[in-house]
């Protein structure tokens, strides 16, 4: 007999489902006080991880559509890709100006893979607040689910090293 995955049983609140969509993105930054090499203008392959986390399935069983939460990032990430990240006050700003238009300005911090982690869950948030559907180009609409929650966003930097952005409770 297979599993009988009532109504009932979703709501039995023993635990949560996570979803989690991962982009990969080449984007630059300049870390404007950094001791040594990070203050040079590199790039990285980022990785970024956009969790979701809901107690209930939908009517197709899902906690939200992947589609429906890439349509709801996607412009985010597209904006850092070949991208160079400062900080707004960077000393060296308007020089770095001139070397690309694609300049993504970090208010009051440098932009290290915290700060962008922070940016995307901000973000997110603010849309998932202000509204839960999602139109694809071809036109078909998803709603994203009244108590799914972002969970977090984790920036991976390099191979080996990332961090992450967690939602409060
Ligand atoms: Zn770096």
């Amino acid at each position: 007999m297979g599993l009988r995955y009532t109504p009932a049983v979703r709501r039995r609140g023993l635990g949560f489902f996570r979803i989690a969509k991962v982009f990969e993105v080449e984007y630059g930054h300049r870390l404007s006080k950094h001791p040594e090499r990070c203050r040079f203008p590199h790039g990285h392959r980022l990785r970024l991880e956009i969790v979701l986390r809901g107690e209930r399935l939908d009517a197709n069983d899902m906690v939200c559509d992947y589609k429906a939460l890439k349509l709801l990032v996607l412009d985010l990430v597209e904006r850092l890709d070949h991208a160079l990240a400062i900080n707004a006050d960077d000393p060296k700003r308007e020089a770095l100006a001139t070397m690309t238009e694609r300049l993504v300005p970090f208010e009051g911090t440098d932009p290290t893979s915290e700060a962008l982690a922070r940016w995307l869950f901000d973000a997110i948030a603010a849309r998932l607040a202000k509204g839960r559907r999602v139109v694809s180009p071809g036109g078909t609409a998803y709603t994203i689910p009244e108590g799914v929650e972002l969970e977090r966003v984790r920036v991976w930097e390099t191979a080996t090293s990332w961090a992450e952005y967690v939602g409060g409770p």
